[in-house]
């Protein structure tokens, strides 16, 4: 596996523009076959591919690249509260745990929400918060954020989020349609003024499903 990992680290991340060197040490420290659902074995090709894994419930976990890129474009400090939308596996919430100090999670199954839970707390990480429910919303308890990152693709970008994003903050959401989006990051200024939103590249994220999200098709009522 370590070699594989190696392999990520150079191949998938370095070579492709991710230099910050926070995410690259989270994301060679971090055992990505640990994020697997419990039975489900994979070869280091697979787990450490430049591909997006299935983790059953119809859900995936995110592609190393992706995962890289995202967190660079948050520009993390190590005293910033996170936000994060859509827990899945739990491996983005590890990369953003192993920098900020602390992260605020939420995701709408309440399955994929406790295999989770029960992993990262295996892991060790003890400066995660875990919600169970709509991240449409936010989680208005913990607010304001430094940083908010939504890992499913929404019709537009929320409303509740951007209220929760404190100044100097960043947001990073998927926008578009279910099948294929555009990665936009939304600054606060100091001043609490918005910036112009930032295109940052295409994706095919799963779709956000929620209030300010995408109804849920019947498949994903009945997994409910
Ligand atoms: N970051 C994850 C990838 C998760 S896939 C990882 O590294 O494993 C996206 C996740 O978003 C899915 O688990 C899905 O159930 C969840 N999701 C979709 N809509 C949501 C919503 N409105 N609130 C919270 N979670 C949501």
């Amino acid at each position: 596996m370590s070699r594989a990992r190696a392999r990520m680290i150079q191949h998938d991340l370095e070579a492709r523009g991710i230099h910050d060197p926070r995410v690259l040490g989270a994301m060679r420290r971090l055992p990505r076959e640990e994020f697997l659902p419990a039975g489900r074995r994979a070869l280091p090709e697979e787990v450490y591919g430049d591909a997006a894994l299935p983790i059953g419930r119809g859900q995936t976990l995110s592609q190393p690249y992706i995962v890289g890129a995202m967190t660079q474009a948050l520009g993390l400090a190590d005293e910033d509260r996170v936000l994060e939308v859509g827990t899945g596996t739990g491996y983005q919430t590890a990369v953003l745990a192993s920098i900020a100090a602390e992260v605020w999670t939420v995701e709408r199954d309440p399955v994929l929400a406790e295999e989770a839970h029960a992993r990262l707390d295996r892991l060790g990480f003890a400066n995660v918060r875990y919600l169970i429910g709509d991240g449409t919303k936010g989680w208005p308890e913990g607010a304001p954020y430094d940083a908010i990152l939504v890992t499913a693709g929404g019709p537009s970008v929320p409303a509740a989020l951007k209220s929760q994003l404190g100044p100097g903050g960043r947001l990073v959401v998927p926008v578009g349609s279910r099948s294929l989006q555009e990665l936009i990051r939304i600054s606060r200024q100091d001043d609490g003024r918005e910036a112009e939103p930032e295109v940052l590249m295409e994706c095919r994220f799963v779709p956000l499903v929620g209030a300010e999200g995408w109804s849920p098709t019947w498949s994903e009522r009945l997994r409910a």
